[in-house]
């Protein structure tokens, strides 16, 4: 094994005999596990290998979404209001903005995050590079919320099943308004082997395309092909804001938990769709709260509260593979 292992029970496990969950992964996911796993009266530790968030992509948040935010007291900055109908309310944002908002929950929680990677997996315990030394953590109960390439997913022998892989790009254009009135989408349309889909809101527009890795190399093009024109000519003239080379993936995990290593699975380490569809991380925040439950419950009766994760993982991660396999 490693020359340098050191224990760091006493230092990050504060209150003893409380059930110790460490997760791994501070995305949205992640950070929203822990927030409900604190709830449920566990000592909780983030293990995250980035240092800050700066990721720049637009999010849709849907309605079970922003009811959980609310819940939790989390507060986003930059989130856009907008409408598909009088009833159903959608939110566009930032993700980076999603992550320093329950990050910044995280922390007033007093929730221990810890700048590291995740290395390997040991008898209830795991090995984490933090400032270039390994240390080892114990845990009573871990959580792989490290995103669809779960480096812990492999850890734990889950393997995935890949239904569908794809590029995708899409871009932004206009300036958001705190209101964005109503937003209207249009259907998922296909041009060739390219998918198309676009919305429209109060001051701006953003347009998406996916299809297979060699196909999207002129983005301009593609989308004055959709009919979208006006939206290509802004490109031309260097407005708007182009994420290109998107890896897409339909997949999800064969087991959403490892009973042996008390682990499970959360967000895109569970399952991935496509983000035409933008069900990633409101599945994620979903997911968080079936583990929150889990943790209350997995004290009481163990295997009622696995079998009844497992469950509800299924189901939302069948909604949401079913709803994105016509696009690969
Ligand atoms: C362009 C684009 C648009 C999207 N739009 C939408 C949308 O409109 N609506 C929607 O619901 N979803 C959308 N999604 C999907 C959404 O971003 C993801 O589903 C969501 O981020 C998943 O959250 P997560 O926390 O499970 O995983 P991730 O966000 O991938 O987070 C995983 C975290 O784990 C960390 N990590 C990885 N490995 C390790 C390790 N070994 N040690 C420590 N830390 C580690 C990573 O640094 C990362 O912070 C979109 C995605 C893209 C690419």
């Amino acid at each position: 094994m490693k020359n340098f292992l050191l224990v760091l029970t006493t230092l990050f496990f504060s209150s003893l005999g409380a059930t110790t969950v460490v997760v791994i992964g501070g995305g949205p996911g992640g950070l929203a596990t822990a927030i409900e796993a604190y709830y449920s009266g566990a000592d909780v530790i983030i293990v995250e290998k980035r240092k800050d968030y700066t990721r720049n992509q637009g999010t849709y948040l849907l309605d079970s979404s922003l009811a959980l935010l609310e819940k939790w007291e989390v507060h986003v900055e930059h989130m856009y209001m907008g409408e598909i109908t009088p009833e159903r309310k959608v939110a566009f944002l930032q993700l980076k903005n999603l992550e320093k908002a329950l990050g910044k929950k995280v922390e007033l929680l007093g929730i221990q995050k810890i700048h590291g990677e995740f290395l390997e997996l040991c008898d209830h315990a795991i090995v984490v590079q933090i400032e270039g030394e390994e240390k080892v953590l114990s845990y009573d109960f871990l959580v792989a919320a490290d995103g669809a390439h779960s480096h812990l997913r492999d850890c734990l022998h889950i393997k995935t099943s890949c239904i569908g892989q794809a590029r995708g790009a899409l871009a932004v254009f206009g300036s958001l308004e705190e209101d964005l009135g109503t937003i209207h989408f249009t259907p998922d349309l296909k041009n060739g082997d390219i998918h198309g889909k676009r919305s429209e809101f109060d001051g701006g527009s953003v347009v998406c395309l996916q299809g297979p890795s060699n196909s999207l190399g002129d983005f301009c093009g593609a989308i004055r092909d959709f009919g979208w024109q006006e939206d290509a000519n802004k490109l031309a003239d260097g407005q708007g804001q182009l994420f290109e080379n998107i890896e897409v993936l339909l997949q999800r995990s064969d087991a959403f938990f490892n009973r042996e290593y008390s682990a499970i699975l959360i967000g895109d380490a569970a399952a991935t769709g496509s983000f035409f569809r933008g069900l990633g991380a409101n599945t994620a925040l979903k997911a968080a709260t079936f583990a929150g439950r889990f943790f209350r419950e997995v004290e009481i009766h163990e295997d009622l509260a696995y079998d009844s994760f497992n469950q509800k993982m299924q189901e939302v991660t069948d909604y949401m593979i079913e709803r994105n396999r016509s696009l690969f």
